[in-house]
């Protein structure tokens, strides 16, 4: 099963995903963690070209290109292997937030995002995605309250952003109901893993 963790900045889902992860292989199901934009070499080359804080003059679509390039890779090269020997993969974002950042908050549309990512994908949703849910002004509060190199991060994209960001999440739920679950991200992190982690035995075991 492809499971997918998706949400804003500050929600939990990074470190969510790994202690879930370890759950889960203690219960003797074949795990296999990554991330996007990353995960392997190529796409962690064009990770670091996106989030390049000196390449401002980056365009929208080319954005949005390079992250269906990266996820394209990604999914030859770790994803689709990982799925044919019968493991599950847990993914730290995936389409979702291309459709929320790149189709919604940067303005290009979540339809023609969703067009440029199917080139990408070839109908290979997730089977499962877990929306951490927390208001936009408290996930941004979470990282300032750790470190640098975070802070430094949310200078990138001003709050009104991320507005948009979780605007567009609310809007993907709503369309894609079967999949996308919601999961309160506002509690203590032990509870958010608690909640994810009985969300996922679930889909797990019918
Ligand atoms: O997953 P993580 O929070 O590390 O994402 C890194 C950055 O990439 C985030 O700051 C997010 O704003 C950005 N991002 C994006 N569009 C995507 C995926 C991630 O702008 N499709
Ligand atoms: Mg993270």
């Amino acid at each position: 099963y492809f499971i997918t963790f998706e949400g804003g900045e500050g929600a939990g889902k990074t470190s969510i995903l790994h202690s879930i992860a370890s759950k889960l292989k203690e219960k003797g199901y074949d795990i296999v963690t990554t991330r996007e934009p990353g995960g392997i070499r190529i796409s962690e080359q064009i990770r670091n070209i996106i989030l390049n804080p000196l390449h401002t003059e980056m365009d929208a679509r080319t954005e949005a290109l390079l992250y269906a390039a990266a996820r394209r890779q990604h999914l030859v090269e770790k994803v689709f292997p990982a799925l044919e020997q019968g493991k599950i993969v847990l993914c730290d974002r995936f389409i979702d937030s291309s459709l929320a950042y790149q189709g919604y908050a940067r303005e290009l549309g979540i339809d023609e995002v969703f067009t440029i990512n199917q080139f990408a994908i070839q109908n290979s949703m997730p089977d499962l995605t877990l929306f951490f849910d927390i208001k936009p002004e408290k996930g941004l509060a979470r990282i300032a309250a750790n470190e640098d190199r975070e802070r430094n991060r949310l200078d990138l994209e001003k709050l009104n952003f991320h507005e948009k960001v979780y605007e567009a999440y609310q809007i993907l739920v709503q369309r894609f109901p079967e999949r996308i679950q919601v999961i309160n991200a506002d509690q203590t992190l032990k509870q958010v893993e608690e909640d994810s982690l009985s969300l996922i035995t679930q889909f797990l075991n019918t």
